[in-house]
């Protein structure tokens, strides 16, 4: 009976060691209320019900992935500004675009446009295998390092052109794209597996935008319009 209860202190002990190992973990125990009220009253309320994208938003620590001066509006309800004239998207539109690609482990997932890391971070809580593209060179670094420190060294980063996509990690089961397209960049498509899903808002950049989910069947594929956005444009040159 002591021995059993001895080896079950001890691995309860090995499990609390491990997590305080993982800074993620650390970091993630701190504003828990404020990710708490943004599920129930910002992601919950409108209408996401997947429990795995739900616990992600739940677990990422979002005021880690935004400068320090706005990380007291981390967790409201809109996008904020992160350098270089970009944003973090506003926590439903991160929730929205990550349960309709249906991440989780096994899948692998391309974004285009890491920016903060804010999303490659939530679709790699899920268990994804992530590959992330950025074109403004600084703040691929910087998300880069930031996903490293918080824990989440599997996800694979890249400063380029996302308009190419990421051939020699293709197939992707889901592609999501976080920066407004006036077209869908054909070889992102072409590196969609059969059956895979891709999100991206398509659009003018001066104007609303429309959400759009792809599905490739048979090599063709099917498009769907999710809902009017606002995103920051789809850039073709590096600027800065
Ligand atoms: N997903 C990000 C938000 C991205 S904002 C987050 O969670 O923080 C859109 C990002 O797309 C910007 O950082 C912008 O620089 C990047 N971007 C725009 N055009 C791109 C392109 N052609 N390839 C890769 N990234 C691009």
């Amino acid at each position: 009976m002591q021995i059993r209860r001895k080896s079950a202190c001890s691995s309860v002990l090995v499990l609390c060691l491990v997590q305080l190992l993982c800074f993620g973990v650390v970091a993630s125990s701190e504003r828990g209320e404020d990710r708490e009220a943004m599920v129930r009253e910002q992601i919950l309320a409108r209408g996401v019900k997947d429990p795995t994208t739900l616990t992600a938003m739940r677990t990422v620590p979002r005021h880690l992935f935004v400068p320090e001066s706005m990380s007291q509006h981390a967790y409201q309800d809109r996008p904020l500004p992160i350098g270089h004239g970009q944003t973090i998207s506003q926590p439903f539109i991160v929730a929205f675009m990550t349960e309709i690609i249906k991440p989780g482990p096994g899948r692998k997932i391309l974004e285009i446009g890491t920016g903060s890391g804010y999303q490659a971070a939530i679709l790699a809580a899920t268990g994804a295998q992530v590959y992330s593209i950025e074109i403004i060179p600084p703040l691929a670094d910087s998300a880069a390092l930031r996903l490293k420190q918080l824990g989440f060294t599997d996800v694979k980063t890249k400063s380029a052109d996302g308009y190419y996509g990421w051939q020699e990690h293709a197939p992707f089961d889901a592609i999501i794209v976080t920066a407004a397209a006036e077209f869908i960049p054909p070889p992102l498509i072409e590196q969609l597996a059969e059956s895979g899903l891709m999100i991206i808002p398509v659009g003018s950049p001066f104007f609303v935008q429309t959400l759009m989910l792809l599905q490739k069947r048979d090599g063709k594929t099917i498009s769907t319009n999710l809902m009017p956005v606002r995103f920051v444009p789809f850039k073709r040159v590096a600027e800065e």
